[in-house]
């Protein structure tokens, strides 16, 4: 039981805002498959409205969970709207170019490639991020994760407030992928006024993945607020981090079969997390007592039921730090908190 959908969340796929259009049956949120549009390829759909019913059906057909949301996306993408602009004009006649865009979006989706690299964004903490199969893309769960880094952060800096000039909080996003995490943590920061404060590096091992997170920072006026290196977890000679956030690969390998067909569009780096999904985690745990100082933080993003390795780990390399997890909106222990403690020095 995964909750990560890949469209771009559950909203959309709710009956009730379905049957905006003046024509529709009054009777239903949730269009009939007898609907007249059915087996009316979206090619040939006269209107935006039949083109959406079009596109729900094959997509529903072919197996998405959220073929409405999904449809509605790509019509808007094709016609180059938003989706309440496809929802508010269903009367609107679709331009040839658009129907042949749309033909192919419709296609790719039903071929298991997620809306969001056919799209190319990912909405992600209430930013935009450009994403294609350089990176993971973006899971709502992981935004649990940016807001607890914040919350750190300005912590850290109400307990000790640095001087202009002097040294700023060290944080890490480590395998930063998309850059999702440290951009929008980033633009927290800077909505704060305290980014200034702040020393942001993002590392990921993947020389695609930081291509595309550069591409990201920059586009939102980040590119000078963050650094980026190429690193398995943590480059040499960095000295030691006040803060390490991670969203690592976790998914046992075992279960990578058994995930969407979205996710085999997504680099399998950036989700196979070996034998137990802990792998890279627990390398990261063992990195920690040399690269964070006391005190110190670090947040770990996990899979669901990966709780209690993670606890068996963090017994075994920090003992004497202190643990909590930190559920995500299904109530699923989502990120895990570890607070340096000087007596797992060595
Ligand atoms: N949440 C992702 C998924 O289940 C996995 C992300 C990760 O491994 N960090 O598809």
């Amino acid at each position: 039981m995964r909750p990560e959908r890949e469209s771009g969340g559950r909203a959309g796929g709710a009956p009730g805002d379905v049957t905006m259009r003046a024509d529709a049956p009054a009777t239903s949120g949730d269009p009939s498959p007898r609907s007249a549009t059915i087996g009316n390829p979206p090619g040939r759909a006269a209107t935006l409205g039949a083109a959406l019913d079009g596109a729900v059906a094959r997509l529903r057909k072919s197996g998405s969970e959220t073929a409405r949301l999904d449809a509605e996306l790509l019509v808007a993408h094709a016609v180059g709207t938003d989706r309440t602009g496809v929802l508010a004009h269903p009367e609107v006649g679709l331009p040839p170019h658009a129907a042949a865009l749309l033909e192919e979006y419709v296609g790719r989706r039903e071929r298991g490639e997620p809306v969001a690299y056919i799209r190319g964004i990912k909405e992600f903490h209430g930013l935009a991020f450009t994403v294609d199969a350089r990176a993971l893309i973006p899971r709502p769960d992981t935004e649990l994760l940016v807001d607890i880094g914040a919350s750190r952060v300005v912590a850290a800096l109400t307990a000790s407030p640095r001087s202009p000039g002097g040294e700023r909080l060290r944080v890490v996003d480590v395998g930063t992928g998309s850059g999702a995490v440290a951009v929008a943590l980033a633009a927290t920061l800077r909505r704060r006024r305290i980014l200034d404060e702040v020393d942001l590096l993002a590392t990921d091992v993947s020389a695609d993945a930081l291509e595309l997170a550069v591409e990201n920072a920059a586009a939102h006026g980040l590119a000078d607020a963050i650094r980026f290196a190429r690193a398995d977890l943590l480059p040499a000679g960095e000295p030691p981090f006040d803060l390490v956030l991670a969203n690592l690969p976790y998914v046992p390998s075992g279960d990578l079969p058994r995930l969407p067909v979205a996710a085999s569009f997504e680099p399998t780096l950036a989700l196979d997390g070996g034998a137990d999904g802990l792998e890279a985690v627990r390398r990261l745990l063992g990195l920690l007592p040399e690269a964070l100082r006391v005190p110190g933080t670090a947040l770990l993003e996990i899979g669901a039921g990966e709780d209690d390795g993670l606890r068996a780990a963090a017994d075994r390399v920090l003992p004497g730090w202190e643990l909590t997890f930190h559920p995500d909106l299904a109530g699923i222990p989502r990120v895990a908190e570890l607070a340096a403690s000087a007596g797992a020095r060595r």
